[in-house]
């Protein structure tokens, strides 16, 4: 497997750089994991869009979907210049995305219903998902393929429902919106202390701290994690990739 980081900001992309998005590249499949702001223009830096197989959404904010639009004319405007694809699937949760309906466009994209208990199977990829503690309905998911496996919390605040959910996970990306002491169960998001703590009761080989926060030191975030965790912890960043 292999992850490339789209988009990492949390809320809004600075300047030049995007939202949550991540490319996940298993066995011979290419899954895009969520399509925030500015994630169409900063993907094409890395993967032609008409090479996808999939979009996975964990919930509707804006900083995780404003780009499934752009998306849509991609395929739209190349389908008229003669490229042609099959119908683009994007999973998402019927009745937790709130624009479910709109995944299903101009014969070009179809929403595909997950289902969160029974989880999602694509050849010999296996998918999981997990509700999150969020403003609106968000899920966490898990990729698994070949003994090798990726979990993502999209946004949340701290459950210790992450800790199984995640157990021996070869990577996982965190919602790491705020810094140790602060309290990022209002807005539901976490602190570099909590996915520090579900990283290290989780066992996971390897912590990728994402959806970072417009002020402090980014930094601080992981050494606050490294507090707790002893594993490799790195900052999200554009275009980093990282192998299991
Ligand atoms: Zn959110
Ligand atoms: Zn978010």
């Amino acid at each position: 497997m292999k992850l490339t980081v789209i988009g990492f900001w949390g809320g809004y992309p600075k300047a030049g750089e995007a939202t949550t998005g991540y490319l996940l590249e298993v066995a011979d499949k290419k899954f895009l994991i969520d399509c925030g702001s500015a994630v169409v223009s900063q993907l094409q830096k890395f993967v032609d869009p008409l090479k996808l197989d999939a979009l996975f959404l964990t919930h509707h904010h804006a900083d995780h979907s404003a780009d499934v639009g752009a998306l849509q004319h991609v395929f739209i405007i190349q389908k008229a210049l003669g490229h042609s694809k099959d119908i683009f699937p994007i999973y998402a949760e019927e009745n937790g995305y709130k624009y479910f309906d709109d995944l299903t466009h101009n014969g070009v994209t179809a929403g595909v219903p997950i289902d969160v208990n029974n989880g999602v199977t694509i050849e010999d990829i296996s998918i999981s998902f997990m509700r999150t503690i969020h403003p609106v309905p968000c899920l966490a998911m898990r990729f698994s393929y070949n003994g090798k496996s990726v979990v993502y919390t999209g946004d949340s605040s701290f459950t210790e429902d992450f800790i199984a959910f995640s157990k021996n996970a070869d990577l996982l990306i965190v919602d790491c919106n705020f810094y140790k002491g602060m309290d990022g169960s209002k807005p539901g998001h976490m602190t570099s202390e909590e996915v520090g703590t579900i990283a290290k009761q989780a066992n996971v080989k390897k912590l990728l701290l994402s959806h970072l926060p417009h002020f402090g030191e980014h930094d601080q975030l992981v050494r606050e994690a490294k507090e707790i965790f002893d594993g490799e912890v790195q900052l999200a960043s554009t275009g980093l990739t990282i192998f299991m």
